[in-house]
């Protein structure tokens, strides 16, 4: 799996601090941004060139070069949107937006904005990319402005949609697309982080996630003594802020990660 995150400071401030890029990019990915694209695309040059005009916009990406791998960031990293390659090595692009489309609305957002980015020009192409269900068709070459104000479009609308699905969890309620979360009509204030870590422990209340599984979903990092610390210090501020709403939520399983919940939702 091909997969980047991404910083909140101007691409530029890495090299003028005459660091590392790479650690200072995961560094930032601790961060908060303005959203979070999953780019699909498998020429190298291209995903490169959009990854870094994105992470300077203060996108978060995750990139992907195959079907597969965007299909697992789909299903673990909960994007706000994606720009999708059609032709990609093992398969075709349209059959991951039929994927997100078909969704049921628990891992994958079926109204999760998708922005077709292909060489495929023809009206055609274009018109199949539609009935797949995509919400906005690019043709290469593109302009970067462009895509960028279109992407920003996307978003804007969806932040508008009034009716979004909420997963419940006994009197916890989470807005997958807002980002909003309540415990019964009280909204929580969570970071992304925060949000991204009670959503991914709210998919199976009961079941335990190893510190491993929930660093790979939420920040996409490996399993190391100071990102386990990150990892504690967040599920330990979810706790209080959940406690504080009535409810004891986020049980540490000691040695092993976290849970939702020690019994079943009530
Ligand atoms: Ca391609």
């Amino acid at each position: 799996m091909l997969q980047r995150h991404a910083a909140i400071s101007p691409a530029g401030a890495a090299a003028q601090a005459g660091a590392n890029p790479g650690l200072l990019r995961t560094l930032w990915s601790m961060g908060e941004t303005e959203a979070t694209l999953l780019l699909v695309e498998d020429h190298r040059a291209t995903r490169r060139f959009l990854a870094d005009n994105l992470i300077a916009d203060n996108f978060e990406v995750l990139e992907a070069d195959t079907v597969r791998a965007a299909r697992e960031l789909m299903r673990t990293r909960y994007p706000d949107a994606a720009i999708v390659d059609l032709g990609l090595p093992d398969g075709d692009g349209l059959e991951l937006i039929a994927l997100a489309r078909r969704s049921d609305g628990g891992a994958v957002d079926p109204d999760l904005p998708l922005l077709v980015l292909t060489g495929r020009t023809g009206e055609l192409e274009l018109l199949r990319g539609f009935r797949r269900g995509c919400d906005d068709y690019v043709a290469k070459p593109f302009s970067y402005p462009e895509l960028h104000a279109r992407i920003a479009a996307l978003l804007r609308r969806t932040r508008r949609r009034p009716t979004a699905r909420r997963l419940r969890v006994g009197a916890l309620a989470l807005d997958p697309l807002s980002r909003q979360a309540w415990l019964g009509e009280q909204p929580l204030s969570l970071s992304n982080k925060e949000f991204a870590l009670l959503r991914m422990l709210a998919r199976e209340p009961t079941r335990v996630f190893t510190r491993e599984e929930l660093l790979r979903a939420v920040w996409g990092i490996r399993s190391t003594e100071v990102a386990t610390r990150t990892l504690d210090s967040h599920a330990a501020r979810l706790r209080r802020k959940l406690l504080a709403g009535g409810v004891r939520l986020v049980v540490n399983v000691w040695g092993v990660g976290y849970r939702l919940m020690d019994g079943e939702p009530s």
